[in-house]
């Protein structure tokens, strides 16, 4: 049976051809444009624990082990295309069926295939914040930067983590030289992504609560709904009867709230859902 014919996708498709969808996706819609998931079919786990905001702001060390990292991690995001299912969210919302988009990935992968007004829930990579003076840069431009005073670091990348934290042995980061906030010359430089230990700012959340509670259905992409910060939203749809639509490859914590529940590719299911 192809898939198109499958009695939850085409229920699937009578939902979204409604219309008034909200989207919220994960780590898993952007698997397929080579970004490995925490947890999916494609990811082992990741091999060192993610940075906390308090050892981010604590330990000067800890700041530049990360951005080594960070460093070695930024060509593969930046690299990443948008795959057929961004495409699919952006033609989805280009023909009106959807009233929002809220995103768990810091890839900006959503915006490069097309889409507008979307909410990036974790904050964007392609962003970086001073935490002394609030100098916002982008993270080209501080990756040129950081190129330029490091040209003789070199490292062996093991992998990297859909947050673009390279995983690479610690003893190969000692070379790695930190620059400085192009204002005020302060080494606290922060991408502008939610840490681990950190609140997701609450004017986003309160904007991502109005949106769902006005949802006709809330759709998951790709995420196993692991963290409160996305799963709250298909807790609040499921107490308000929204119905809870999910598409992902593997179980979720939001499975036993949802209406409908669809286990195959995104990149397959999506670019069906549009024809
Ligand atoms: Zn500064």
């Amino acid at each position: 049976m192809t898939l198109a014919l499958d009695p939850a996708v085409q229920e699937l498709a009578g939902l979204v051809h409604a219309g008034r969808v909200v989207v919220l996706s994960g780590a898993g819609l952007s698997t397929e444009s080579g970004i490995p998931d925490y947890r999916g079919p494609s990811g082992a786990l990741r091999r060192h624990a993610p940075m906390t905001y308090q050892a981010f702001v604590g330990s000067p060390e800890a700041r530049r082990r990360y951005w080594a990292r960070s460093y070695l991690g930024w060509a593969q995001i930046a690299g990443a295309r948008p795959n057929a299912g961004h495409v699919a969210v952006a033609q989805l919302q280009e023909r009106g069926r959807l009233d929002g988009i809220i995103t768990q990935n810091v890839d900006g992968l959503h915006q490069a295939a097309g889409a507008r007004d979307v909410i990036e829930l974790h904050g964007g990579l392609d962003a970086v914040v001073c935490l002394e003076c609030g100098d916002r840069e982008g993270r080209a431009p501080l990756g040129e930067r950081l190129a330029a005073i490091n040209d003789a670091f070199v490292a062996e990348v093991r992998r990297v983590n859909p947050d673009g934290d390279a995983d690479v042995p610690d003893e190969q980061l000692d070379g790695f030289r930190l620059a400085g906030c192009r204002g005020c010359g302060s080494e606290l430089l922060k991408p502008d992504v939610v840490f681990f230990g950190e609140n997701v700012p609450r004017p986003r959340v309160d904007n991502c609560f109005a949106l769902v509670e006005s949802a006709a259905c809330l759709l998951v992409l790709g995420s196993s709904l692991t963290v409160l910060s996305g799963f709250r939203f298909v807790r609040r749809a499921a107490a308000l009867d929204v119905p809870v639509a999910i598409v992902n490859q593997g179980p979720t914590r939001g499975d036993e709230l949802a209406a409908l529940k669809v286990d195959a590719p995104l990149g397959e299911v999506l670019p069906a859902l549009v024809r």
